[in-house]
């Protein structure tokens, strides 16, 4: 049924030629501006509580399908009406950023005027990785990394900063960085070894896409050496010392070590200068995953979390989570620039230089995976033009201190447990009504997350910590006010005895039948 022979998806009435003109032409710029305008203008007014719709995916298919069918009744090659439906169908089915019931995960509606230049952008490229080609893009990340350089207390003309699209791939580059880096002649012989067999060592809430890098460097994910966390979720240092010590021991030759400056979980940032010393002492590269809380590093008020930041070797921020510019921008950092340049060492004479100019310099094309890449640096660069990096730390503040009031409020109720004390803007929580044992408790969880998404108003998560569902908010809307979270846990309330309600009812339909 769905993979019926396609029809023609020319409009029925225009020419071959006629529409190819259509494609390209400024007027149909103008047109689909005009429309898209309108549509995004009424979205960012939008005012309304809601929170995600989920469509079943062959309904949304065929939709999607019917619009890409030709109808008749129009002249025109480019028909305004569905292109006004086609936006419609994608924010209906898109997260709702700007709402005040949206809390379920690190994404943030983005400045507008972001928006807006991601668009020049796209229209007029500079694919940012070799100067010849992303002039502007280049020189931006330069003044990006200087700006960021100074408030590290990094000194701008020794270390560096790429960007990179995601902070997946940032991490993936840094730990290869190191690899090639401590396990010398990697890059060129396959992994070789120093003194035993080569691991990673991380703490127990790491991303998930740190433990993949073993696997992807011919490390192997045997040798990931994972760290145990304390009662806020930060690696417990007093009982991580005795492990590492111990695998060193044990012949394990831990190249690199990797440390959250905001768990994607809790938010937790780990003890990094304790940390930092360890690595020092013995000679393994730190990198931080700092996509989620790097940008503390804008805010006076919020730096002093991320200290020791400045001993690590490398570090990324994800400029699209909390520095609030489109997706995807993330900034990976290296103390050492000379070090940026190990994670790829390579000679391919088309692109790259072998001896640096005045130009070359300013590129990051020997530094990076990618290629041809959007130079999404221009839109944080952008903000910095034309409000300052002040307007970055007012809004993470502002999200920072509501989740400290979530906390302190959820605290103070009978019927709620709080799970950690939040360093950031990432809050878990239980609902624990009386009478419920531990197994109905994470049960409850998560029927509440499923049943509050279908309800439409508002969008949490769950996470699974020490084997239990709990339920999870993340603050990235400014607009969210502690009204909100008083509406969400009213909501939570009723939920929770309608899904009590249906346990009973289900429980006794259980004892009917086994009479
Ligand atoms: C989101 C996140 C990542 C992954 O970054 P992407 O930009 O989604 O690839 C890595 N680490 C942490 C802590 C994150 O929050």
């Amino acid at each position: 049924m769905l993979y019926q022979k396609e029809e023609p998806i020319l409009n029925g009435q225009s020419s071959c030629a006629e529409n190819f003109r259509c494609a390209f032409s400024p007027a149909t710029f103008d047109l689909s501006a005009q429309v898209a305008i309108e549509k995004i203008s009424e979205l960012l007014r939008r005012e309304k509580i809601e929170g995600v719709t989920l469509e079943q995916p062959e309904d949304l298919m065929s939709e999607a399908r019917g619009l890409m069918t030709a109808h008749s009744g129009s002249d025109a090659p480019f028909d305004p009406e569905r292109f006004s439906k086609i936006i419609d169908l994608y924010f209906r089915t898109s997260i709702k950023v700007g709402s005040t019931g949206y809390m379920a995960r690190q994404f943030s509606s983005v400045f507008p005027v972001a928006a807006v230049f991601d668009m020049i952008t796209a229209i007029s490229p500079q694919p940012a990785s070799f100067y010849e080609a992303g002039q502007l893009a280049n020189v931006a990340d330069k003044i990006i990394a200087e700006e960021f350089a100074r408030r590290i207390g990094w000194d701008p003309d020794t270390c560096d900063m790429i960007t990179t699209s995601g902070g997946s791939l940032a991490n993936l580059t840094a730990v290869l960085a190191a690899r090639n880096d401590r396990l010398y002649a990697s890059w060129k012989t396959g992994v070789t070894r120093r003194n035993g067999t080569p691991a990673i060592a991380v703490g127990d809430d790491i991303h998930y896409s740190v433990c993949r890098v073993p696997g992807i460097i011919g490390i192997g994910q045997d040798n990931i050496i994972r760290l145990p966390l304390n009662d806020r979720r930060q690696i417990c240092v007093r009982r991580a010392i005795p492990i590492l010590r111990e695998a060193l021991a044990e012949g394990k030759d831990i190249f690199c070590l990797v440390i959250s400056a905001g768990t994607t979980p809790v938010g937790a940032i780990d003890p990094l200068e304790e940390l930092a010393d360890f690595a020092e002492e013995h000679g393994i590269w730190l990198h931080v995953d700092a996509a989620h809380c790097g940008a503390f590093l804008l805010s006076e008020r919020l730096r002093p979390r991320l200290r020791g930041i400045e001993r690590a070797d490398s570090f990324c921020i994800d400029a699209h989570k909390t520095l609030f510019v489109p997706a995807l921008c993330t900034l990976l950092f290296y103390r050492d620039r000379a070090k940026a340049r190990g994670a790829f060492s390579q000679e391919a004479s088309y692109v790259f230089d072998h001896h640096e100019n005045s130009m070359t310099r300013f590129e990051s094309g020997a530094k990076n995976f990618e290629c041809t890449k959007r130079p999404a640096i221009l839109n944080l660069w952008l903000i910095w033009a034309m409000f300052g990096p002040q307007v970055i730390a007012q809004k993470l503040e502002y999200l920072v201190d509501l989740t400290w009031d979530a906390y302190s409020y959820l605290s103070s109720l009978p019927d709620f447990a709080t799970v950690h004390e939040p360093e950031a803007n990432i809050l878990c929580f239980e609902y624990k009504p009386k009478g419920l044992d531990s197994i109905q408790i994470s049960e409850l969880q998560l029927a509440l997350r499923d049943a509050i998404r279908d309800g439409g108003r508002f969008f949490i998560s769950k996470v699974e910590i020490e084997g239990r569902n709990v339920l999870r908010i993340v603050m990235m809307n400014h607009e969210i006010e502690m009204d909100h979270i008083a509406a969400l846990i009213f909501e939570i309330r009723s939920r929770a005895a309608e899904i009590m309600k249906s346990w009973e009812v289900r429980a006794l339909d259980a004892t009917m039948v086994a009479q």
